[in-house]
């Protein structure tokens, strides 16, 4: 059972990112609306997820911990909006099975709250403790007892970069949550919870409304867009600030980035790239998700026609701005 679910966490948690995304998913699943992240060493030497969600029940530690246990019901409706974020009953058990994990959490509707520790997947320590509403858990020794997976951790800083990235990513489809995230002490994300894409966008880039971004609020049915495009200011000459999010998940989609480039021509030279933050809705009857955790993939069904509407949604943004 123990190799079960070392192979099993061995598709979910391949590197220190794939914990923190799943660890974080947990928490705005909880309802949390703060949520701090901290790892040392990319990740690498400790991870530390804390949020002030509904918490867990003592009696319900052990259970989370198994594989398949999710107390997420999952239909097909669930599935269609792709709400909620995790739904397999993996993470925890996943998690725990390749490294030194210890919760402490209280739930909502218990006065105390407990401290759990697991190694290699087993529960080895439970107490109640005080703790306020909510769950904290530290992740350590990440694949101490999966040394092929330890050597394919690249340098720190890269490790770092990939966590920083989801939770720009994160923070930007969350703004009523307020994330911060600190790396080896240090703050590198400090969001204010306000429930406004803009402020996000702020912390992130440093940018207004106006000045150079010019926001998105477009319906033609069944789609619908918002978030903010850059002018032609902002032009670039990667694709790196061309994010997409499809009904709240971040999706990786090349005929969108094409699409987002060719609205933009005949206002800028060839090879340049628009900044793009941009929230399209499609209901979910025109997805087809792939529900593999750690992908970011999402096919969308009758894409050309999406892709020329969206084409239009941000032409027509662009004329009726002031360039
Ligand atoms: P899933 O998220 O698919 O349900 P997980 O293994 O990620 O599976 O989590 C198992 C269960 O543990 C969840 O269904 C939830 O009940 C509980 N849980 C995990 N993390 C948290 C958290 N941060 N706050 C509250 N409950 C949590
Ligand atoms: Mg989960």
């Amino acid at each position: 059972n123990e190799t079960i679910n070392k192979i099993a966490a061995g598709e979910v948690i391949i590197r220190p990112v794939s914990v923190v995304k799943e660890l974080v998913e947990n928490a705005i699943d909880a309802g949390a609306n703060h949520i701090s992240v901290m790892i040392e060493a990319g990740g690498k030497n400790q991870i530390v997820i804390r949020d002030n969600g509904c918490g867990i029940a003592y009696n319900e530690i052990p259970l989370a911990f198994k594989r398949h246990a999710t107390s997420k019901l999952t239909t097909i409706d669930d599935l269609e909006t792709i709400n909620s974020l995790g739904f397999r009953g993996e993470a925890l058990s996943s998690v725990s099975a390749v490294a030194r994990v210890q919760v402490t959490t209280r739930n909502e509707n218990e006065e105390v709250g407990s401290f759990t520790s697991f190694e290699g997947g087993m529960l080895i320590n439970q107490r109640v403790c005080s703790y306020n509403q909510g769950t904290e858990i530290k992740v350590w020794d990440l694949f101490y007892n999966t040394p092929a997976r330890r050597k394919h951790m690249e340098k720190d800083k890269k490790e770092e970069g990939l966590i920083r990235n989801l939770m720009n990513k994160i923070a930007l489809s969350h703004p009523n949550i307020a994330f911060q995230v600190k790396c080896n002490g240090r703050s590198v994300l400090d969001t204010p919870g306000s429930g406004k894409v803009i402020d996000v966008v702020n912390v992130l880039y440093g940018w207004e409304e106006g000045n150079n971004l010019i926001a998105v609020d477009y319906e033609n049915s069944p789609m619908k867009l918002g978030g903010f495009i850059g002018n032609l200011k902002m032009m670039r000459n990667h694709r790196e600030d061309q994010i997409f999010f499809i009904n709240g998940r971040y999706i990786k989609n090349p005929q969108l980035a094409q699409a987002l480039d060719e609205a933009y021509m005949g206002y800028t030279m060839k090879h340049q790239h628009p900044f793009g933050i941009i929230f399209i809705e499609l209901p979910g009857r025109m997805l087809d998700i792939n529900i593999h955790p750690a992908k970011t993939e999402i096919k969308i069904l009758n894409e050309s026609l999406i892709c020329l509407l969206f084409k239009q949604g941000i032409r027509e943004t662009l004329r009726g701005a002031n360039l």
